[in-house]
Parts: C-alpha cells; structure tokens; sequence
C-alpha cells in the first residue's frame, strides 16, 4: 500500500480552484468581458470590424484597441442612469484629447488629479467648468492653472489647501467652488468592504474627531471660496451598494451637522469605483440598478437626517473605460514548465508589467483568447508571462488556452482600457504600446507607439 492513497494531488485541486472548469469553447468571446463590437470574422477577433491582426500589422505589437461604440454606450448609460446628478469621468482611469471629447459629448464631466491630466482636458477643448480637480498634493503651479483656467470644483484634501489655494483665489480675483473631501471609515475592495471608525490613510479629511466638520467650517468662513459640498471615495471594483450605503449614512450624519451651524451642502460626491468583470465569474451591478440604488440611498439618509437632499455626484473610470479595451500581443515563445507529473505551459508575449502593472500589483484576473485565428486543440493550463526581467512579470496567472498556441499567434486580453496603458512605464526601455480607436470598420491612433528615439531623447549623454 502507498503511503498516500492515490488522488489528485494538493496543488491540483488547489489550481483547478483557481482556474475553473474547463470551458466548453475556448474561441468565445464572453459579452460579459469583451468589449460591446468584438466577434470573430474568419476565426480572427475584430473590434468594431477591424481584424485583430491587421491593426498589428499597421500599427505593431502589443496594441491597445479601444471600441469607440463601447465607451460611448456606457458614458452614455451613466449620464441617463444619474439624470438630475452629475457624472465626472475619471480621467486617471484613461485619458486623450478623442476620450475627454467622447466623455464630453455623451453628457459626462471630467475628473483630473494633476496638471497633466487637466493640460489634456483643457486642449481637447472641454470647458475649465466641467473639470473637477482632486488630489493630495495639488502644488501652487496646479492650483494656480486650475483657477485660471476656471475649474468648475476643487475638492479640499487637506487643512493646508485651505489657505493656498484662498491666497490664490484672492492674488487672481476669482472665488472657487470647493469641496472637502471627507475620509468616512469605509474601505472597499474588490467586492467587499470594510467599515471602521478611523481611517489611516493619506486622502481627505477624517470624519471621525470632528477634522471634516471643522475644515468645512473654514472653507465656509473663507471669503475666497465657495463651500459647494462634500467629497468621499470609497474604493475601486464595488459591486454592490452596501459600502456607499455607509459612506452615505456617514456623509448625511455631516451634512445635518453643517446645515445645523447654518452652513448649506449643495452637493454630495460619492466618488468612484463602480466594478467591471474582468472574468466570466463576476457579475456586476447593472448602471441604472445601481443608480437607483444610490440616490434612494442619498435621499433616504438626508430625510431621516431633516436636510435638504444634496445634488448628487459620482466619478466612475474603470466601468467606462476598462471592459472598451483590449490589449493585443504577439506570442515570441512557449514553454512546457513541468509540476511534477503535470505541466503547465508559459506563453512568453512581447509586452508585460510595463504595459498592464496590475497582475504583479494587485494580482488582477484577466480573460484571454486566441486572437489570429480559431483553435480546436485541447485546453492546456496556462500562464501568460511578459517579457521583463522579473519572474512576478505576468500577465494573466491562470489561463486555458488551445495546446496548440504558438510563437507567430496573437493573444487578446479583455478588459484593459482602464489602469493599463494609464500606468504604463518605460521599464526595461520599451516603448508603451500605440492605443487605436475602433469604429466603422477603421482603427485612429490615439496615443501612437513609442520609439527608442522618444526613450533617448531625454538622455543628456546622447549626442
Ligand atoms: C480612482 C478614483 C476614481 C475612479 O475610480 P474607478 O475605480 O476607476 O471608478 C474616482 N474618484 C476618485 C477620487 C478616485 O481616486
């Protein structure tokens, strides 16, 4: 008798718990994930009728693709959803003079944390007026530009701000309106949340100790600015309501105690952080649900509080943006890594943490697919590794893919229109990858390839 029965062994049962079942078809592409225009004509994925393969040939490898009709639509569903309130798009999700247009266009504003995002706002040609600023550390030169170019909200971070941005305020003759950003004790992250009672962390102002109440009555006895509300962000990938339900409650508690001591709160921003799938087992909360849910939410807590309902605001980037786009490599090699008695299959691609940070930083999940061509060979486990000098470099940690998978293939990951080429580096000098648009048939550079010529030109030392 062995010592151990026969069975699957420990870290089988633990990677088929990662992975999931074997899918029936590995070629489809899930509407869950996949942006709104992507099918595959002749077995080749296409976005908005441009096959996968002959952007790369135009336009090289890896390739951002972004589905113009996709990102429309759900900037669209956020205006109609939060009719009476206001939508800012967060700009650090991603962001390029076409983008902040088509977010303008389809009814949104614009939320910026630093002079460079507001710079590309600005000369896409959308209004000082619909961009709200945030940040922790905005410098003089920011909150400067910001007033003069006449941002329509800057959100207070700290005690500090208060007194920079009056002396600014006063020094340009103009009266901002403001909001403070509040710190209320809820976490959430990926999925769940966490209330406390503190919250150790370096944005906004604390709820708890009386630090928010007592920056709001400032900002409301300054006579170069204009106390126009509240601010609180909670988190990223929020799938359901419960979280703004406290962050709410909390903010309510706030407004009752400042329209107590006579000062009003026009408006309540209930930040970002609405959640995407990235794979087939998640299961977001549908827009207009989840609106409703909020301003019910909103006005409830206002009404048991006795206060008049503030405007409502919301700042969503991820769930505009991350399922419009799609990440294109080229694969350069295979390699069979054995487990001992079972293997797995490294598929190297010519990209990586520089082009998506967010398996090494966060441990994301991903959906990838074949993407020149269609493939009957059976599944193989495998993982999508990138091309840097770091073995955390990886791209999608848990894969199928057809067995057959090659060098020369191309591979499509769903979903990476949001914080990927926005926190993309130039690690290992390589160039970040082109972002295309997709619409009709055609591809449009948005942000053209980078070369080595853009790498070295900030060298002092090259001749
Ligand atoms: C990051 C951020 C957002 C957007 O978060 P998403 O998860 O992309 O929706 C909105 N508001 C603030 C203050 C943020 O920091």
């Amino acid at each position: 008798m062995p010592a151990h029965p026969a069975g699957p062994r420990h870290e089988d049962i633990v990677h088929a718990a990662a992975i999931g079942e074997v899918p029936h078809d590995l070629n489809a592409l899930s509407p869950a994930v996949w942006p709104l225009t992507a099918e595959r004509v002749d077995g080749v994925l296409s976005v908005a009728g441009v096959p996968a393969t002959d952007a790369v040939a135009e336009f090289g490898s890896p390739l951002f693709m972004l589905d113009e009709k996709h990102f429309r639509a759900a900037a669209r569903s956020y205006a109609e959803a939060y009719a009476g309130a206001d939508v800012y798009y967060a700009a650090k999700a991603f962001l390029t003079t076409r983008v902040a247009r088509w977010a303008v266009e389809e009814g949104l504003r614009i939320d910026v944390c630093t002079l460079g995002e507001m710079e590309v706002a600005l000369r896409a040609g959308v209004p000082g007026e619909s961009l709200l600023f945030h940040g922790n550390n905005k410098s003089v030169a920011e909150l400067r530009r910001a007033l003069e170019v006449g941002v329509g909200r800057i959100v207070i971070d700290s005690v500090t701000e208060i007194e920079r941005l009056a002396d600014l305020a006063r020094a340009l003759g103009v009266r901002p309106k403001v909001l403070v950003r509040v710190t209320v004790g809820v976490e959430a992250h990926t999925h769940e949340f966490i209330a406390t009672a503190h919250e150790d962390q370096k944005f906004g102002l604390a709820l708890a100790g009386g630090v928010a109440f007592a920056a709001a009555q400032t900002v409301a006895s300054e006579p170069a600015m204009e106390l126009i509300g509240l601010h609180s962000h909670i988190g990223s990938q929020i799938f359901d309501a419960a979280g703004f339900e406290v962050a709410a409650h909390r903010m309510a508690g706030l407004v009752a105690d400042l329209v107590n001591s006579g000062i009003a709160v026009a408006e309540l921003n209930l930040g970002g952080g609405m959640g995407i799938a990235y794979t087939d087992d998640e299961d977001p909360p549908q827009v207009a649900d989840m609106a409703k849910q909020l301003t019910a939410i909103v006005t409830r807590e206002c009404e048991l509080a006795g206060v008049p309902v503030p405007r409502l605001a919301v700042e969503p980037g991820r769930a505009i943006v991350g399922s419009a786009g799609i990440t294109v490599y080229e694969v350069g090699t295979v390699k069979a890594v054995d487990l001992g008695g079972r293997s797995r299959l490294y598929v190297s691609v010519d990209g990586g943490m520089s082009d998506n940070i967010r398996t090494a930083l966060y441990g994301a999940d991903y959906t990838v697919v074949l993407a020149n061509r269609e493939s009957v060979a059976d599944p193989v486990v495998a993982r999508v590794v990138g091309k840097h000098c770091e073995s955390g470099d990886v791209v999608v940690r848990d894969a199928w893919l057809p067995g057959d998978v090659r060098a020369g293939d191309l591979l499509a990951v769903a979903a990476t229109g949001a914080y990927c080429r926005s926190m993309a580096s130039n690690y290992n000098y390589l160039p970040r990858p082109a972002v295309v648009s997709a619409a009709s048939g055609e591809c449009q550079v948005m942000l053209r390839r980078e070369t080595l010529d853009d790498l070295l030109a900030a060298d002092a030392g090259v001749d």
